[in-house]
C-alpha cells in the first residue's frame, strides 16, 4: 500500500534528494518549502509526471500554526503521514560573541522548534495507527561541535537529544525516531563557502570526496525502511569518515 511522507525543506539540496528517493520508492510526498516555491512546485510536477503523487506546501517550520495548516493540506491530498523527515535548516558562520540574539533564536526556532511543531502535528495520527517513522536531519557538528557555528551546532545537538528521548517514549507505540548526521554535502549551503574551502574540506575527508544529497537520501530511506525496523534512537553519520 502506498504510504505518505512529509519532507520539510524539500525544495532544494538534501531535502529534494530525499523527496526524489522516497517518491521512487513509492511514497506519496508532501514537499514543504519556505521560499523556493518554483523549485518545490517543479519537483512535485516532476514526480506527478512519473506517475507518483506529490504536493508542494509552503510553511515556515518555525511557525506552529503554519506547520499545522501545511500538514493538514498534505494529509487531505495525500493521506495520513507515515514518514516525517525533518530536514529544513539554515547555516551560520560567525563568532559566538558576535552572534546576534535573533540569529541564535532563529537557529533553535528552525531546527529544534521546527521538529517540535511537525512531530506534534503528525503524532496523534501515528499514535492512533500505532505505526510511524520520523527521521531528523542533524549534522556532524551537532555531534562534535564546530567553531563559528555554535548556534547551529547547539540547535542540531538539540535535535539529537529530541531524537533519542522521543525514540524511547514512542518505541512502545511502534513509532521509530532516528537521526542522520550529514558531513559536508554539496548543496547551496556548502557552495556558499567558496571553491577553496570546499576543496580543502574534500581533502580532509577520508573518503576523498564530499558527500552528495543522494548519499544522505539513501541513509534516510534506509532508516525509514523495513531493513531498519528494529533501529530507533540512533544517529547515522553520513560523512565519508570526516569525524572519525
Ligand atoms: P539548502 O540547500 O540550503 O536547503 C535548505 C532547505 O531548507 C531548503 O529547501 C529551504 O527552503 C528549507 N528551509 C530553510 N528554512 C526553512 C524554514 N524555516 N521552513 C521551511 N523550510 C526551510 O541546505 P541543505 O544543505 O540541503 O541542508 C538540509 C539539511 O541538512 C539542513 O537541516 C542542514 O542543516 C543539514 N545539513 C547539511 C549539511 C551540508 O553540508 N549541506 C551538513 C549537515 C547537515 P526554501 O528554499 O524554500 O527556502
Amino acid at each position: 500500500m502506498e504510504k505518505t511522507a512529509f519532507v520539510t525543506g524539500g525544495s532544494r539540496g538534501i531535502g529534494r534528494a530525499v523527496v526524489r528517493r522516497l517518491a521512487a520508492e513509492g511514497y506519496a510526498v508532501g514537499i514543504n518549502y519556505l521560499q523556493s516555491r518554483a523549485a518545490a512546485e517543479g519537483l512535485a510536477s516532476e514526480i506527478r509526471a512519473q506517475g507518483g503523487r506529490a504536493l508542494a506546501v509552503q510553511a515556515d517550520v518555525a511557525d506552529r500554526a503554519a506547520v499545522r495548516t501545511a500538514i493538514g493540506r498534505a494529509e487531505e491530498a495525500l493521506g495520513p503521514i507515515a514518514l516525517l523527515v525533518n530536514n529544513a535548516g539554515i547555516a551560520q558562520n560567525d563568532l559566538f560573541q558576535d552572534t546576534p540574539e535573533e540569529l541564535w533564536r532563529r537557529m533553535f526556532a528552525v531546527h529544534a522548534d521546527g521538529a517540535f511543531h511537525t512531530i506534534q502535528a503528525i503524532l496523534p495520527r501515528m499514535l492512533h495507527e500505532k505505526e510511524g517513522c520520523i527521521v531528523n536531519v542533524s549534522s556532524i557538528w551537532g555531534l562534535r561541535g564546530a567553531a563559528c557555528e555554535t548556534a547551529y551546532a547547539a540547535s542540531k545537538a538539540a535535535l539529537i537529544g529530541l531524537t533519542r528521548s522521543l525514540a524511547a517514549e514512542l518505541a512502545p507505540s511502534h513509532i521509530r525516531v532516528n537521526c542522520v548526521a550529514p558531513g559536508v554535502i554539496r548543496t547551496d549551503m556548502v557552495e556558499a563557502l567558496g571553491e577553496e574551502t570546499i576543496a580543502s574540506l574534500a581533502e580532509q575527508t577520508p573518503a576523498g570526496r564530499l558527500g552528495t544529497p543522494e548519499d544522505v537520501a539513501k541513509a534516510v530511506a534506509f532508516l525509514a525502511g523495513p531493513e531498519a525496523d528494529f533501529i530507533t534512537g540512533q544517529v547515522l553519520t553520513v560523512d565519508g569518515g570526516f569525524i572519525l
